[in-house]
């Protein structure tokens, strides 16, 4: 590959090149040296930008679009968890005020009622990706991270030290680190050699945003083929199509003539279908990489795992991916961590990643329109009406149940620290604010003064506070209230004891580097 060093040029959006910071060895670097490349600026490498300049990490995306436009609206909204990461950073709100709010999710077309979970977002937001890359990109761009555009990652080779990331323009840039964001063809998981294993596709949708000279049916309808849907989620807005095909091979997208043909084959009418604003495909191809990280080489989001959009979790699990490498790669950057902390990324990571692959081949075959599919499906919408079945399903869609395996213990161990309202030596707060700067929180609950993280202490924050309530995680119900939590800057809680635990300074050290 080349090892050709050019200019960056002038289509830097965003900030100068962020400060190279942490302790340890510093690693020196020249004008187009980065501690880490993103490949692909979609959610989740926007995501990971913003998580690692907020660690201080020199960070470059590499995107080929020219802006953040996406084609047609795509992803249809933020689930309860990523609106909860989102508030985490302080941010939740700008997202909140350009979305709509409701409280049903559904799985296989069955509505899960979320009002009764224990969360400050027990809804769903429906905003189309369109609007939510442009949020994302804006306070990202704010944190002063650059973003190279119109230029493509072609190629890398790794060595001991680092990452030569070969671009489409001819130059090249130097990182510690490369991350593929660059969606479910990416360049950087094939590079990588990385085996995508799964399922081939066994339907395929078309999808399109579009006028129509009369009115159409909206909603779904189901036949021998399988279910389609036209739908508008406001006045003014272009109606969305999605059209279960008799194929499932496809060679490129489809015009407005197959469109057509396709919706008098459904309806008996093209509607008059006309100025169409987006027309594509999609299938339900389920393919997850076997390893989410190779050497100097990491991947995320639709990199990583690609299925069908059932369930609207792509988008979301992207992003969570990003919070949850974020931290660890700026800490091993950093030198404050080993790099083996980076292997917990995979392990925390595709599990989760996994069990999005399951659900959503669940929800695809439990929309299958013969008369045995619609049998099941009345079924699972009897059993999803009881509390205990929906909430489990819901819970899991919406990424609220996810338990990191961190061994034995308390049932907040792994799981998401709770947005509780507590009172500190500052005043009233709510946990999420104490996590604004993603840096880790010891939360003492108990006596004030209690414990010394002294060796720790340029590295986790120690809050001293009270919560009078009760602690109630989603599922589980209400459980014990801890002494303290050590809250890791994903938000998930990383130990749960008291000032004489002797595993405190074990975990310490795990996750936030040796004293
Ligand atoms: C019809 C449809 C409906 C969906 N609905 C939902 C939903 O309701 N909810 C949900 O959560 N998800 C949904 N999804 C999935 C969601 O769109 C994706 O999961 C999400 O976009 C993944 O984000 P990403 O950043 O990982 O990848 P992408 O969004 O694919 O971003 C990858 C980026 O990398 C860039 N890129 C690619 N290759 C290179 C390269 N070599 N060099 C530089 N840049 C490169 C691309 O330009 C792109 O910007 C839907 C998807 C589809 C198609």
């Amino acid at each position: 590959m080349s090892s050709r060093r050019g200019s960056c040029g002038n289509e830097i959006e965003g900030g100068l090149m962020g400060p190279i910071s942490g302790s340890g060895d510093r690693v020196e670097r020249g004008r187009d040296d980065h501690a880490v490349v993103i490949a692909g600026g979609g959610p989740t490498g926007l995501m990971l930008a913003g998580e690692l300049a907020l660690a201080g990490i020199d960070v470059v995306i590499v995107e080929r679009r020219a802006n953040q436009d996406v084609d047609g609206s795509r992803a249809g909204g933020l689930h309860s968890r990523t609106i909860e990461v989102l508030d985490q950073r302080g941010v939740a709100e700008r997202f909140l005020s350009a979305g709509q709010v409701g409280h049903v999710l559904a799985f296989a077309q069955v509505p899960l009622d979320i009002s009764d979970f224990p969360t400050r977002h027990n809804y769903v937001l429906a905003l189309w990706q369109s609007l939510f890359e442009p949020i994302l990109a804006d306070w990202v761009v704010s944190l002063g991270v650059s973003i190279l555009r119109e230029r493509e990652v072609v190629g890398f080779a790794q060595d001991d030290t680092g990452v030569e990331v070969e671009l489409s323009d001819a130059t090249s840039l130097r990182a510690e680190y490369l991350v593929g964001c660059d969606g479910g063809r990416s360049l950087v998981r094939k590079e990588a050699g990385i085996d995508f294993a799964g399922l081939d596709p066994s339907t395929s949708w078309m999808i399109a945003e579009v006028e129509m000279a009369e009115e159409p049916e909206f909603g779904f309808r189901h036949d021998s083929v399988g279910t389609h849907a036209i739908g508008r989620r406001e006045a003014g807005e272009p109606i969305r199509v999605v059209l279960t095909e008799r194929e499932v091979e496809h060679t490129g997208d489809p015009g407005l003539d197959e469109l057509r043909e396709a919706l008098v084959s459904v309806y008996g009418t093209d509607f008059g279908v006309h100025s169409a604003r987006w027309i594509s495909r999609f299938t339900d191809m389920s393919r997850q990489a076997v390893s989410y990280r190779s050497g100097r080489v990491l991947l995320a989001g639709d990199a990583a795992h690609v299925h069908p959009p059932q369930g609207g979790q792509g988008l979301n699990t992207g992003v969570q991916d990003a919070v949850n490498l974020g931290w660890k790669l700026a800490q091993v950057v950093n030198t404050t961590s080993p790099e083996s902390l980076l292997d917990t990324y995979h392990a925390e990571r595709h599990p989760v990643g996994a069990r999005v692959l399951h659900n959503t081949m669940a929800a695809v075959a439990l929309g299958r329109a013969d008369d045995r599919h619609q049998a099941l499906r009345e079924i699972m919408t009897e059993l999803l009406g009881m509390d205990e079945p929906r909430r489990r399903i819901a819970a899991m869609l919406s990424g609220l149940d996810i338990h990191y395996d961190l061994g034995e213990g308390h049932p907040l161990l792994g799981r998401r620290m709770p947005d509780l309202d507590v009172q500190t030596a500052d005043g009233p707060t709510r946990v999420f604010n104490l996590l604004h700067d993603a840096r880790p929180v010891l939360l003492n609950l108990g006596e004030p003064g209690g414990f010394d993280i002294e060796p720790w202490a340029d590295r986790v924050r120690l809050v001293d506070a009270r919560h009078d309530g009760v602690w109630e995680l989603p599922v589980l119900g209400a459980v014990a209230a801890p002494g303290a939590v050590l809250i890791r800057p994903d938000g998930h809680v990383a130990w749960v004891g008291d000032p004489t635990d002797p595993r405190l300074p074990e975990a310490l050290t795990t996750w936030f580097g040796p004293p």
